[in-house]
């Protein structure tokens, strides 16, 4: 019998794998890790061109998981962050050395992440059926029978869910969702600066969306361009020098003129959140728990933090695998912080996103009034580095 099965190995599932392994291998545990796509396929919708902002929250997680050493070859810190808004003078500045951290973050790519995570997998403890994909899930009295299209099933005392946004699972299980549209979608691409971008981001919000500019390895930014959908449509349909030059206009010359943009993906943008997160024998965990807009890059860091207390729920528990009392104490246990995050993401974006006159007047201000108060400073910067309900991730 599979104790405990992790259905979807994206950038979530395989996360709590690795927390896991080590208390599972103690405990005699088998971890099943069951994804249609293994890293490295052509097409893998965890890891395929994005890339992520890591919080330094998630670099303390890392560390702890031993595999940070690994993802540092080829992640870009961000060192100061710089917002600011098309056509008004306010703009806030945050700069690691007034937070007294290495950096606010660091940004590395979706593909690199996985093959990272999927490497420090021991094979022993965690059973990678890839490829492999759930098809159907049953309650019975001790868990989830799991169908799988191999052909095989899987008896499970935990089964847990990262099967990303569109969780058909989830949706067969009867969990409801409360999805409110942004009625926009993200175009991303890796573009070549003219000028070295020494570690600086940009958030800078316009009329027709917000945008993101993160450095990347090799002197490369991590665009998130965030439009409504026809233009989204039209942007990513266009040659290289018209697009290149439309997103000159919108961004400015900070960076000097833009060279080059890669292979540009859309991504229609709505928060989604699961009316439940746990049954006995079941969690939903990552996007399938809730999927946030991008622009404050919040959405895999808050997950990491899920993947965290989940793990130290589980192995600090004696009761057995799927059991409901421990899995509410996880899931009360995150409450607030899920909420504080989502709150979060979902004000800067809705903020920023309206185009309206009060509120672009309040949004001046804010800009303003965030570099002029430090303590207000100090409170926006600990919460996109992911610092701000737990001051340390927990320790097992
Ligand atoms: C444009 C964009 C930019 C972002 N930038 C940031 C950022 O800077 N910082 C940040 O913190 N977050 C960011 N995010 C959010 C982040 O990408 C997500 O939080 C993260 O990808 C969620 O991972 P996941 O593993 O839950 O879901 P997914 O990445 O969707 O992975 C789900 C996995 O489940 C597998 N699967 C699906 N169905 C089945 C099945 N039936 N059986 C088995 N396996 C299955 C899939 O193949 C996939 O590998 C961004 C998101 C977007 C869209």
């Amino acid at each position: 019998m599979g104790e405990l099965a992790i259905i979807g190995g994206g950038l979530v599932g395989a996360s709590l794998a690795l927390a896991l392994q080590d208390g599972a291998r103690e405990r005699g545990w088998t971890i099943q890790l069951i994804e249609p796509f293994a890293p490295g396929d052509e097409y893998q919708p965890s890891y395929d061109a994005r890339s992520t902002a890591l919080s330094y929250g998630t670099r303390l997680i890392y560390e702890r998981l031993g595999i940070w050493e690994a993802i540092a070859e080829r992640a870009e810190p961000i060192l100061r962050i710089h917002v600011s808004e098309r056509g008004r003078l306010a703009a806030t500045r945050l700069a690691a050395c007034d937070e007294g951290v290495p950096a606010l973050g660091y940004v590395v790519e979706n593909a690199w992440i996985g093959r990272c995570l999927w490497q420090a997998l021991d094979e022993r403890v965690v059973v990678r059926r890839c490829p492999a994909e759930v098809q159907a899930m049953h309650c019975g009295e001790a868990g989830y029978r799991l169908s799988l299209t191999d052909g095989s099933a899987l008896d499970c005392a935990l089964s847990v869910l990262a099967d990303g946004g569109r969780s058909a699972l989830r949706e067969q299980l009867g969990i409801h969702v409360r999805r409110r549209p942004y009625g926009q979608t993200a175009l991303i691409a890796n573009v070549t600066p003219g000028r070295a971008h020494d570690g600086q981001a940009f958030e800078r919000f316009t009329a027709d969306g917000p945008m993101a500019l993160l450095p990347l390895a090799e002197n490369r930014c991590a665009l998130v361009w965030t439009r409504d959908h026809a233009d989204a449509e039209r942007l990513v349909a266009m040659d290289e020098a018209q697009f290149l030059d439309e997103l000159q206009q919108a961004f400015g010359h900070r960076l000097g003129g833009f060279r080059q943009v890669g292979a540009r993906h859309l991504y229609p943008l709505a928060l989604v959140e699961a009316e439940e997160q746990v049954r006995a024998g079941l969690v939903v965990l990552g996007n399938a728990a809730h999927s946030l807009h991008p622009i404050a890059g919040q959405g895999y860091n808050l997950s990491l933090r899920d993947v965290d207390a989940l793990a130290a729920a589980l192995l600090g528990s004696a009761a057995p695998l799927g059991d409901p009392a421990v899995l509410r104490r996880y899931a009360s246990g995150q409450q607030r912080d899920q909420a504080l995050t989502v709150g979060f993401s979902d004000q800067v974006t809705r903020l920023f996103g309206d185009a309206g006159s009060f509120m672009a007047l309040g949004r001046g201000l804010g800009l303003l009034g965030l570099d002029l108060l430090p303590p207000a400073k100090h409170w926006f910067a600990r919460q996109a580095m992911g610092l701000g309900v737990r001051s340390r991730p927990s320790q097992r």
